[in-house]
């Protein structure tokens, strides 16, 4: 089943303890178009400039990632720079120039309008809910991740985008944020109340937790020898999680558990190498091995 993401396509700028890259392609919606294509066809709605160039396009074309709904228009597509401390613990971002992004009104292609699993990348809730009105019928699945930014200066808007949400991918941090509770069971319940019947909690290198209203299940970070840029590790998660799901085409306990496993094999990958560039050529067998070995992390008998 087709999968649907609307979010950034950017030109990222990353410094970290293993290097430097001065313009690499990033954006929350291609982490997630590159690792969600490895289970399902990929659909992006998205805007860039003109300065995004045939190669830029290439890297989703490798993917078989469609891009009908990406809009060219005439201006810098969106830059972001961030700085990593020494234990990459800690990110300050440098620079965000929204250029041509601060225009961006998403529309889908007629084409798209038939999307049964639908996710709603860290923009504006009011232009993430405009998606949801394009879409012909009832999603099977939304999924929705947000930031700070928007729990602050857009609650009433992200309230209304959390009604028509199953699945709702956010931090330890945006979570209490979002709920005024600090304790993450507790605001799990508030948010069911929302809208999501499932929260899925990014903990970074500490791995994920997903608070079903039904049952619990966590996975841990995986133990990489090697992480030379986390930038884009939580888009990649959702890309995995959420590709996983739509090749499953269904939700349930079952689907629900190896989403998680598959968005944190995801996730791992996209870290190891700066900016997309583990993402690009992965094979089935790579991700199938690195998904058994949290099976043989995780596994014990009592
Ligand atoms: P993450 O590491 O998951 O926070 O994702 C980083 C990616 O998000 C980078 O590739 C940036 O280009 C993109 N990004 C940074 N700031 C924003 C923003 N305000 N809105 C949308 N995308 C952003």
């Amino acid at each position: 089943m087709s999968l649907l993401v609307v979010g950034s396509v950017a030109f990222d700028a990353i410094e970290t303890p293993f290097g430097k890259v001065d313009r690499t392609l990033g954006g929350a919606a291609s982490y997630f178009a590159l690792a969600a294509s490895y289970f399902a066809p990929v659909r992006v709605v998205a805007i860039v400039g003109d300065d995004f160039a045939a190669k830029d396009e290439s890297v989703f074309r490798g993917r078989g990632i469609d891009l009908t709904g990406v809009e060219r228009t005439p201006g810098k597509t969106f830059f972001w720079a961030g700085r990593y401390s020494q234990n990459m613990n800690q990110r300050t971002t440098l620079a965000t120039e929204l250029n041509v992004f601060a225009n961006f009104r998403p529309t889908l292609p007629p084409v798209y309008c038939d999307s049964s699993f639908i996710f709603l990348g860290n923009i504006d809730p009011t232009l993430q809910l405009s998606v949801l009105h394009q879409v012909n019928g009832r999603p099977k699945v939304v999924g929705l991740d947000t930031m700070n930014y928007w729990i602050d200066r857009t609650p009433a808007e992200l309230r209304e985008t959390l009604k028509h949400t199953q699945i709702l991918t956010i931090n330890d941090d945006e979570t209490r944020q979002l709920t005024g509770e600090h304790n993450l069971m507790r605001a799990a319940r508030h948010i069911f109340k929302l809208g999501p019947r499932t929260l899925v909690i990014k903990r970074g290198e500490h791995g994920a937790l997903m608070v079903h209203d039904k049952f619990l299940f966590s996975v841990p970070g995986y133990p990489l020898e090697e992480v030379h840029d986390p930038t884009g590790a939580g888009d990649s998660f959702a890309g995995g999680f959420m590709g996983y799901l739509a090749s499953a085409g269904r939700i349930n306990n079952q689907t629900l558990r190896r989403a998680m496993v598959y968005g944190s094999v995801l996730g791992s990958f996209a870290v190891e190498r700066f900016g997309v560039e583990r993402l690009m050529h992965l094979t089935r067998r790579e991700i199938r091995a690195r998904a058994h070995r949290f099976s043989q992390l995780t596994s014990f008998q009592l």
